[in-house]
């Protein structure tokens, strides 16, 4: 579903990312796991071209975010500002922060894209939003405003928000990073209820009981390259790289 090619990216003099290539399979859950600067939301911003790549390809299903085969189906052209925002709609992403609309109640913030960018009518894009809250457990807070929600239920909010899109792939900025330990549980039990329901997932995260539990492939990323991936069994308790295994003992 989702296929990253030789990606690099620079910012100035410092590159970021060094040649990442990588693979997700529909129905998939990734988690990527690294220290602090090594170029993980660098690489999900670039997954959904928030950031341009300095060079590689993002391929989602079969086609190139960014770029568009000409008649001469060798040549890619730079897609259009505007046509990146179609090819955008198949990529949901929850940040660390939440980033809900604060002046827009918690149904608004919902139906919000589905219909500006949908053109889904009022009624259907509401009964689609309250199936959505349901499913992260609240459905009682529809006219709430994100003020007035603890920081789990924000994040179950923009959960809920990326899904109204009905993408094809979730990406997840450490959704859980900003949240009081007491509300990290419940964001984590609606997290593995769609990964269990077949959601496409990507993951950036410390929860390593997470990613043992609930992802089907593990990635350790480490200055802006991939050091090693596998199955949770395989890179977090038998990791192969000494990188990998002093960042495990830093964080288990
Ligand atoms: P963390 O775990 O702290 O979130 P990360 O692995 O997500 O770290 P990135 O946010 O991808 O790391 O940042 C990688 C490097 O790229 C950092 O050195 C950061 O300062 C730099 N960087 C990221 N975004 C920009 C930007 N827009 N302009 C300049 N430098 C940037
Ligand atoms: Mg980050």
């Amino acid at each position: 579903l989702v296929r990253v090619e030789g990606l690099h990216k620079s910012f100035g003099p410092q590159e970021v990312l060094k040649g990442v290539s990588m693979e997700v399979h529909s129905g998939e859950v990734v988690c990527i796991l690294g220290p602090s600067g090594s170029g993980k939301s660098t690489l999900l911003r670039c997954i959904n071209f928030i950031e341009e790549p300095t060079a590689g390809l993002i391929f989602v299903g079969d086609e190139i975010i960014g770029h568009r085969r000409t008649p001469d189906a060798a040549v890619l052209q730079q897609v259009r500002e505007s046509e990146i925002a179609r090819q955008r709609q198949d990529i949901g992403m929850v940040f660390q922060k939440f980033n809900l609309f604060p002046h827009m109640t918690v149904l608004e913030n919902i139906t919000h894209a589905p219909r500006l960018v949908k053109h889904i009518a009022a009624g259907p894009a509401k009964a689609t939003a309250m199936d959505l809250l349901e499913k992260v457990g609240l459905a009682n807070r529809a006219g709430a405003y994100p003020r007035q929600l603890s920081g789990g239920q924000q994040q179950r909010v923009a959960i809920a928000r990326a899904l109204a899109m009905e993408p094809k792939l979730v990406l997840f900025d450490e959704p859980t990073s900003a949240l009081d330990p007491e509300l990290v549980g419940d964001v984590l039990e609606v997290m593995k209820d769609l990964a269990t329901g077949g959601l496409t997932m990507i993951v950036v995260t410390h929860e390593i009981g997470f990613a043992r539990e609930v992802a089907d492939r593990v990635i350790f990323v480490d200055d802006g390259v991939i050091v090693e991936q596998g199955t949770p069994a395989e890179v977090l308790d038998t990791p192969s790289h000494e990188r990998t295994k002093a960042f495990l003992s830093r964080v288990l």
